[in-house]
């Protein structure tokens, strides 16, 4: 236990975590106003034609499963995304940040220490950089084997259960149940703490499902990563996230 608080403050160096996503269902990540398809909702594509999962949205989706999963265990989590509620300002919430768990060696202008949860410390805020570097996730197949598909759709009105009126609207998606591999990696940045493997792991295996329409069954995939087969992640790191500081001061782990 002891060496468990040194483990936040040592930091490890460059580690990249190779990704494919297996997409078991049609895949929709769209860029709403895109001209050149007849979709209202075209499928992003590289130059090359290639389809592709933006980094943005896998890094967007991965911390908010960390969030839970971090929050679950008992830690103090700031409220992303808006820079008011997230470390290291924090209006207006409680909970135990000013842990040494939450100290990284960032400092105010008067010399005191800054601190920022534990997700922070990975995925970055206004003003700490983040030490997770997402890359886009590549389709691997030929683009000539995923031709673009048009599913239709109508907007529901919830309150009044029925269809909207002339709200048939149009999305593109990857052809159906291609079990199409999208790969890419993240990269844990030299001075990455220890624990992120471990938290990146878990907040993976959460993730069932990647862009638009999840609930209408598109995007459903499994992560395939040998990081998941070989998880080389000390005991210490998961006896580490398990031992959350206790919310009075002074509740040391
Ligand atoms: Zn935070």
């Amino acid at each position: 236990m002891i060496q468990l608080a040194s483990l936040n403050q040592s930091f490890q160096p460059s580690t990249t975590l190779p990704l494919t996503a297996i997409i078991d269902t049609a895949l929709c990540v769209g860029a709403g106003g895109s001209s050149g398809s007849l979709s209202d909702k075209p499928i992003l594509k590289r130059a090359d034609g290639k389809l592709i999962i933006p980094a943005s949205q896998l890094k967007g989706r991965l911390r908010h499963e960390c969030e839970k999963i971090a929050r679950a265990l008992g830690w103090a989590i700031c409220e992303s995304p808006v820079a008011e509620t997230m470390c290291p300002q924090r209006a207006g919430l409680t909970g135990n940040f000013q842990h040494e768990h939450y100290e990284i060696g960032d400092r105010n202008p008067d010399g005191s220490p800054r601190h920022h949860c534990l997700i922070c410390q990975l995925f970055g805020n206004p003003s700490l950089p983040a030490r997770l570097q997402f890359s886009d996730l590549i389709c691997t197949e030929d683009p000539d084997n995923t031709p673009e598909v048009l599913r239709p759709g109508v907007t529901i009105n919830r309150r009044r259960r029925t269809a909207e009126e002339k709200k048939l609207y149009f999305l593109e998606t990857s052809p159906a149940n291609a079990q199409l591999p999208f790969t890419g990696e993240i990269t844990l940045l030299p001075g990455t703490p220890y624990f992120a493997q471990a938290l990146i792991l878990a907040g993976l295996k959460h993730i069932h499902a990647l862009g638009g329409s999840k609930s209408a069954g598109l995007g459903w995939l499994q992560w395939e990563s040998s990081v998941f087969k070989h998880p080389e992640i000390n005991d210490d790191i998961w006896e580490f996230l398990a031992a959350a500081p206790s919310p009075p001061s002074g509740g040391e782990p």
